[in-house]
This record gives C-alpha cells, sequence and structure tokens, in this order.
C-alpha cells in the first residue's frame, strides 16, 4: 500500500488530492494536511474586497470533499519534512490539538505563497498601513477599510486610493489591476466616483506585461498589446498610473519608491492595497541526523526546487524552453513533488531590470489558478503512474502550456466587463513560435466585454462545483 501526503489545499494540491484520491484512495494511503479546513476559491476576492460579494461565498468545508474521495484529512499546519525518513509534521489546528505525523511515500508540496510583508517596511494589514486581497481575512479587513473611504466620500471628503505591488519583485499584478477596476466601478455605483483619485502603481516594465512579458494579438490584420489595451481602459477610467516602481518602505499614509532610473519618489493615499512579496511557505527539512536539509529541497526564497534548469542568465534562458520544469521532481529527494505557487521557476518571463542602485525591478513570474491546477494534475498523474506502474508519463512545461485569465471589470450582469485573455504558451517559447512574441498568435487572444462579467461568474460557479467533486467533476478542465 503506497502512501500518499500532499500539504496544502489550494488550486493545486486540492487538484492533486481529487485526482490522487480518485484513482488510489480506495487502496491506499493518501493524505492532506491543510491550514485552513475550508478551502478558499481566492480569484472572487476581487469583488469580496469592494463589498460586492460575501466572502463565505468564496469558500467549502474539505473535510466532505476528500470523504468522497477517500483522501484523509489533517486540518494543520505543516511545519517539518523529513525527507530520508519520510514523514511529515504537522501542527494540528483542529479539536484535538497536538501533533500529527504523516508518512508518506510520495509527497506533494503545495503550499503557495508565503505572503511576505515583512520584505517591505510598513506594509501589510497586520503590522503595516497597507491592505491586501490575497486571503479571506485580509480581504474583509480591505473591504472594510474601502467602504469607510466611501463613506468619507459621502460625507464630501476627497479620497485617494493606491493599488498595485508593494514589492520591487512583487507578482500577481491581475488581481491588483481587478481590484482596481472593480473599485472604480464600485464607486460609481455608490455615487462617489468624483471624489476619488485612483492611481495603478506597479513593478511592472510596461502597463498591462503582468509577469508574462504582456500579450500580443492579431486583430483584423493589426497588432495589439495589453499595453494599448490597458492604457486605453485607465484613460476610459480615469484611473492614473505609476510604472516602474520598486516600493521600498510605506509609512502610514505615504509609500516610499524607486524607479528604473535608480530616481526616488513618493506616494500619499487615503486607503493602499499593495500586493507583497512572495516568497516559499518556511517549513524545516530535517536530515536523518536532524540535520538542516533544506538547501536540498528548497531555494533561497522557500521555494521547491524542481527538475528547471537554474541559474542561467536571462538571455539564455528566454531562448531555451527546456529550463522550465515538466514532471515538478525533486532532483535530489525524488519522492517529493511540487505543484503550483510552492515550485521555484528557472527566472522570470518578463525582461528584468536593475536600477543604477541595484534595486532589482522585475515582476516575478506568476503561476495563476489554471497553471496551479495544471501542475496539480500533472503530479498526480505521475504519481498514479508511479503507483500503479512504477513509471511517469505525462510531462507539461510552462512553455508549452496555456492559460486563460478573465480579468473582472465590474461584477454587474448588466453593465460589468471583464477582459477574458488566453495565453498560448504562458511563457513565450520561441523555439515553437519563431515570432517576436514566442506565442501561438492563433489561439493568444483578449477580448473585453460584458460577456466577460458573465463568464467570470460562470467559472466562479462551475470550478465550486468542480472542486466539490460534484457529479462529473473531472470532465471540467483545469
Ligand atoms: C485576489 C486574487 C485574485 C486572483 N485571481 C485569479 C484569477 O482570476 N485567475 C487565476 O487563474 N488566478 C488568480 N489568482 C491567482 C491564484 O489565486 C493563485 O495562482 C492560486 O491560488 C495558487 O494556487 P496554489 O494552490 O499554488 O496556492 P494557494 O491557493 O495559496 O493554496 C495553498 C494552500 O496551502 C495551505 N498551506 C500553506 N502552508 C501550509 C502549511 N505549512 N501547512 C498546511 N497548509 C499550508 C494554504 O492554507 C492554502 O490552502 C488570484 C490571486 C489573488 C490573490
Amino acid at each position: 500500500m503506497a502512501k500518499v501526503a500532499i500539504i496544502g489545499a489550494g488550486f493545486a494540491g486540492h487538484t492533486t488530492a481529487m485526482y490522487v484520491g480518485s484513482a488510489l484512495g480506495k487502496d491506499h494511503e493518501i493524505t492532506m494536511i491543510n491550514m485552513s479546513d475550508r478551502f478558499l476559491y481566492v480569484p472572487s476576492l476581487v469583488w469580496a474586497g469592494v463589498g460586492h460579494f460575501d466572502v463565505e461565498k468564496t469558500r467549502f468545508p474539505l473535510k466532505k470533499v476528500y470523504d468522497k474521495f477517500n483522501v484523509n484529512f489533517v486540518h494543520g499546519k505543516a511545519t517539518e519534512v523529513h525527507p530520508d525518513e519520510q514523514y511529515v509534521i504537522a501542527e494540528r489546528r483542529d479539536n484535538q490539538g497536538g501533533q500529527a505525523r504523516v508518512d508518506y511515500d510520495y509527497l506533494v508540496v503545495a503550499t503557495g505563497p508565503h505572503l511576505n510583508f515583512k520584505g517591505t517596511p510598513g506594509l501589510g494589514p497586520e503590522h503595516g498601513n497597507t491592505y491586501s486581497i490575497c486571503t479571506a481575512s485580509h480581504t474583509v479587513q480591505a473591504r472594510d477599510k474601502f467602504l469607510e473611504s466611501v463613506e468619507r466620500m459621502k460625507r464630501g471628503e476627497r479620497q485617494k486610493i493606491v493599488v498595485g505591488t508593494g514589492h520591487p519583485g512583487a507578482t500577481c499584478q491581475g488581481a491588483a489591476f481587478e481590484y482596481i477596476t472593480n473599485i472604480h466601478k464600485s464607486l460609481i455605483k455608490r455615487g462617489v466616483r468624483d471624489k476619488a483619485e485612483l492611481l495603478y502603481l506597479s513593478n511592472e516594465r510596461a502597463l498591462g506585461d503582468f509577469g508574462v512579458r504582456g500579450v500580443h494579438v492579431k486583430k483584423n490584420g493589426r497588432m495589439f498589446s495589453s499595453e494599448e489595451f490597458i492604457n486605453a481602459l485607465f484613460k476610459e477610467y480615469g484611473t492614473d498610473w505609476k510604472i516602474q516602481k520598486g516600493v521600498k518602505n510605506v509609512e502610514k499614509g505615504k509609500c516610499y519608491w524607486e524607479d528604473y532610473d535608480g530616481d526616488e519618489g513618493e506616494t500619499d493615499f487615503d486607503f493602499g492595497m499593495l500586493i507583497p512579496q512572495f516568497t516559499g511557505m518556511p517549513m524545516k527539512y530535517i536530515g536523518q541526523d536532524g540535520e538542516d536539509v533544506s538547501a536540498k529541497v528548497v531555494n533561497p526564497s522557500g521555494f521547491i526546487i524542481v527538475d528547471a534548469i537554474y541559474g542561467q542568465p536571462y538571455e539564455k534562458m528566454a531562448s531555451n524552453p527546456d529550463v522550465w520544469p515538466g514532471i515538478y521532481q525533486n532532483p535530489n529527494y525524488k519522492n517529493i513533488f511540487a505543484a503550483g505557487i510552492a515550485f521555484a521557476p528557472p527566472g522570470p518571463i518578463s525582461v528584468p531590470h536593475v536600477n543604477p542602485n541595484g534595486m532589482s525591478i522585475s515582476a516575478a513570474p506568476p503561476r495563476t489558478g489554471m497553471v496551479s491546477g495544471a501542475t496539480g494534475k500533472i503530479v498526480a498523474e505521475n504519481i498514479i503512474d508511479l503507483v500503479k506502474h512504477g513509471r511517469m508519463t505525462h510531462n507539461e512545461r510552462m512553455t508549452e502550456m496555456a492559460a486563460a485569465c478573465i480579468a473582472s471589470m465590474g461584477d454587474s450582469m448588466w453593465d460589468g466587463s471583464a477582459a477574458v485573455i488566453v495565453v498560448y504558451p504562458v511563457v513565450p517559447n520561441c523555439r515553437r513560435y519563431p515570432n517576436e512574441e514566442g506565442r501561438d498568435m492563433f489561439v493568444t487572444h483578449m477580448e473585453m466585454g460584458l460577456a466577460g462579467a458573465w463568464m467570470k461568474r460562470m467559472i466562479h460557479t462551475t470550478f465550486m462545483h468542480k472542486l466539490q467533486g460534484r457529479i462529473g467533476w473531472s470532465l471540467i478542465p483545469e
């Protein structure tokens, strides 16, 4: 009987658990360890953060789902991995309390990002001066602060709202873009848009870069870029922007940054939502003699080392699609896999930049929900292969993977909107697509309109159905 342990029930780990449980759960021991006893559908937090959606509608209990798939559930925080002796220690967060020991033959680390607010002094909702929409509780705090600003505007006060990235190496610009456009729409609905100044502040090289080198599409025989598209949209929405900025320090109502040229500047705000740097979730990796074996498992940022080619200069990396991992397997401990944000990418997708003061202002590579689900499935399929046949047959790099993203720009079914963006592949692959973009120009697509708002809502409903393992779940693609 094989033992499979999975740490983290986000898009990546939960997908792995459903596939592994469904194929092996009856005859083998599958265990999920997750800090929360509920799944969180993160993409809909952009609506919850403006008070247009109940946070509770983004969550469901995990245990019921795992019972269906014969997956054991430990509600707790994994703190130690012992790769030589093959077990994980978790601090229980359920009524039992204490520690749980979970033995494994195969381990999947799918812990998502650690929100490193400490990487920028003064950032964040707990000990800092800004808000976040990266977790359910952060979103509730951001919503309340946003609604407080709205009340002030109703009383005639002007408010400055700044949304973007709070670290020179932050990622997840898509979420910040969605949040500021939803704020714009919400303020119109509440009749106070004229009282607000909106600013998008980002470390991106260009508007619409999103950490994936932007998106270029062919329409009516002409090339359009995500930069032109967002430029036009922000002008229409009366939203200002500042890009190529690395936020390095935040005080109450003010953030300080450096730009590409090394110049320093500051931005005032009444309400700020700035995405922090993402690092790997801190866990101890302990060898059989009690020694620290972290260097064999994680990179200095805490992300799991997998089958990527690390340490290449950007130009070399950008021209070689094979530097990206395909099976998400740790090279030192071959029974450890990683999926979603937890795996260490070989480097950035967007062109990096170091300013004259030595500050690297570079959008880190995003691993969105779709990529996280897809990597979770590849890992699951390979573990199923290994248990049943002793060999792996699945392999997909981000240079071969499509991603669809629906960026909400207002949730209303009547006057909402969304940008539907399909990129193939996620990481430009100049070997397969020898055009300037390195992408398939037939598949890569960008549309905007009300239909997108309907699609975004449908995707919420469809995924909440799939992720609860309801009828036909496996037919719905990741
Ligand atoms: C506001 C917002 C909007 C977004 N919108 C979109 C979108 O529209 N489309 C899209 O594709 N992507 C979107 N994303 C990105 C998407 O949410 C992430 O790519 C995705 O959640 C990553 O999945 P993951 O499984 O790797 O990590 P996570 O979703 O972060 O899941 C990790 C899980 O591991 C658990 N965990 C962590 N450490 C431990 C531990 N030590 N022990 C036990 N459990 C642990 C966590 O509690 C969590 O449940 C958005 C992100 C944000 C913040």
